[in-house]
């Protein structure tokens, strides 16, 4: 019942009905929008439309008409340690977007958690102290992300010039501007 965001992501696990998201960082949030995401023979402009309020035919004023939540195919917890609000650390002109998408969902989004346990009951946590149990069926963990660097130490022992860049580099926090930056600066040294 437990798996990591690249097995959700890339299909080869499909969560169940209630799920535990570990880490309300951006991965967090894209996999908890993700999980949330209907499928309903709609295309995705018509669902857009519909969940963000936008009337493409200029019928009502302003081009907006009411926004109609999505029906989230399954529950989702999204989790933090910290005890800041959850998402506070996304992008400042892009996090409120991620916030509402996910509150529209009903995912409910918690701070300030400690894990415990897993067991077939779920999720044992705390949340600011208080002991309690997630009914889930899938934990999702986003959190602990670790640099995978397994050229490295072969192509420096075969003697070839080797930087360490993005995600092999620090794969805390990933940040896809420091891997472009460091990436140019030694595409530029060469
Ligand atoms: C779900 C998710 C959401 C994210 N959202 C954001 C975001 O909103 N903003 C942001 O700034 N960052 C975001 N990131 C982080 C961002 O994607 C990374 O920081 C960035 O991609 C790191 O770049 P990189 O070049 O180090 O690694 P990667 O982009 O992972 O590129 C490494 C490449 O090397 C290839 N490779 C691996 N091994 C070999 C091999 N042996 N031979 C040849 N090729 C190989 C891989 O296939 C891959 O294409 C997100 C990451 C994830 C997973």
């Amino acid at each position: 019942m437990v798996c990591n965001y690249l097995d959700i992501i890339e299909g080869r696990k499909t969560a169940g009905q209630s799920v535990a998201i570990i880490g309300a960082g951006g991965i967090g949030f894209d996999v908890g929008e993700f999980l949330t995401h209907a499928h309903d023979g709609r295309s995705e402009a018509e669902r857009f439309d519909a969940e963000w309020g936008i009337d493409r035919s200029y019928a009502s004023r302003g081009g907006l008409k009411p926004a109609v939540d999505e029906d989230a195919p399954r529950r989702v917890y999204l989790l933090q340690r910290k005890s800041s609000k959850v998402g506070d650390g996304l992008a400042k002109t892009t996090g409120w977007i991620r916030r509402t998408l996910l509150k529209k969902r009903g995912v409910a989004m918690i701070a300030g958690v400690d894990y415990k346990a897993i067991d077939d009951a779920g999720l044992h946590i705390t949340i600011n102290g208080e002991p309690k149990t997630l009914a889930v069926d899938t934990v999702v963990v986003c959190a602990g992300q670790e640099p995978r660097r397994d050229l490295f130490a072969p192509l420096q022992a075969a003697g070839v010039p080797v930087t360490l860049i993005g995600g092999a580099d620090v794969a805390a926090e990933l940040d896809a501007k420091r891997a472009i930056d460091q990436g140019t600066r030694v595409a530029a040294g060469l």
